[in-house]
């Protein structure tokens, strides 16, 4: 064989495989009736925290759920489910997602790693990670995915917006103070830009209720997140407050909602959720 045949073979060898790995991925997706995925501008605000809670809210209510960890670098959905260090089962269909609570789903890139090893890939391979995450991973059939990515518009939102034309939307979350919100209304035009319709604002870190007196401080200046919700013409969908017990429940490895049902976080969190659900139900997310 000459080296142009064999080129010309190795050129539709990749072919076939690309092509084959589109056919499981539309196949694997089309099983998961819905996929939101949960950005921010940037890092802290509690975006990992918010997509384990809303999946954990929605398993919950009797769906079944998968959440996808797409934060290459910074993985943290094992750790907040108490699930580091767990290996991922493989067979011949594909790799098979983690068991979380309630049944839940999940995958990330940290049950791949040897402990606290970084990944230290660039854009065309974090594409083909995620493409992975979403092709060859038995996910089965799930009412809901949720995806937490890293922060920031970086490859992979971008891969996901690709990889997920289908996607119901974004939830964007971001912290009560001036310079967050103006990151985050980068992540605003940006999801807009690439079409992935809004679910949402959440404002995170609002205020701080006292555990003594129950008296509500503004540690930052609340309700910046409504305000730029509004300037921007998407939804707000609630605040949650600053609670120590959610810092807690996350080194613990525990959704805050199934540890601590009566806070002050909770409470607020559910009407978040109720407000997500009523927005996915009645599709009126544009
Ligand atoms: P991100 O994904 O945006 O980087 P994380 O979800 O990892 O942020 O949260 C960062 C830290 O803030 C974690 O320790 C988490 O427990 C804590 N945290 C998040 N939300 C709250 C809250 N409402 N009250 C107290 N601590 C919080």
């Amino acid at each position: 064989m000459s080296s142009y045949e064999r080129n010309v073979a190795q050129l539709q060898a990749y072919r076939q495989q690309a092509s084959d790995e589109q056919q499981r991925l539309k196949e694997r997706m089309g099983k998961i009736k819905h996929k939101i995925a949960v950005i921010s501008g940037k890092g802290g605000v509690g975006k990992s925290t918010i997509t384990v809670n809303l999946a954990t809210a929605f398993a919950q209510k009797g769906n079944k759920v998968g959440i996808l960890d797409a934060d290459i670098h910074g993985p943290s959905v094992p750790k907040l489910l108490g699930l580091e260090g767990k290996q991922v089962k493989t067979g011949p269909p594909g790799a098979f997602p983690v068991e979380g609570p309630l049944g839940m789903k999940v995958m990330s890139i940290d049950f791949f790693l040897a402990e606290q090893m970084p990944t230290i890939w660039r854009g065309p391979l974090k594409m083909r990670a995620i493409r992975q995450f979403l092709a060859d991973i038995v996910w089965g059939e799930l009412d809901f995915l949720f995806i937490d990515l890293p922060p920031g518009t970086g490859d992979e939102p971008l891969s996901i917006a690709q990889l997920l034309p289908e996607i119901d939307g974004v939830v964007i979350v971001t912290m009560p103070s001036e310079l967050s919100s103006a990151i985050v209304k980068k992540a605003i035009t940006f999801a807009q830009r690439l079409n992935m319709p809004i679910i949402g604002v959440v404002e995170n870190m609002s205020g701080f209720v006292c555990p003594g007196c129950g008296e509500k401080i503004e540690i930052f200046q609340s309700g910046g997140g409504k305000k730029m919700a509004e300037e921007a013409g998407v939804p707000f969908l609630g605040s949650i407050p600053i609670d120590p017990k959610v810092g807690a429940d996350s080194d613990k490895g525990t959704p805050f909602i199934l540890s601590h049902k009566d806070s002050a976080a909770t409470m607020a969190f559910m009407k978040i959720v109720e407000a997500v659900d009523e927005r996915i139900n009645k599709k009126t997310i544009t």
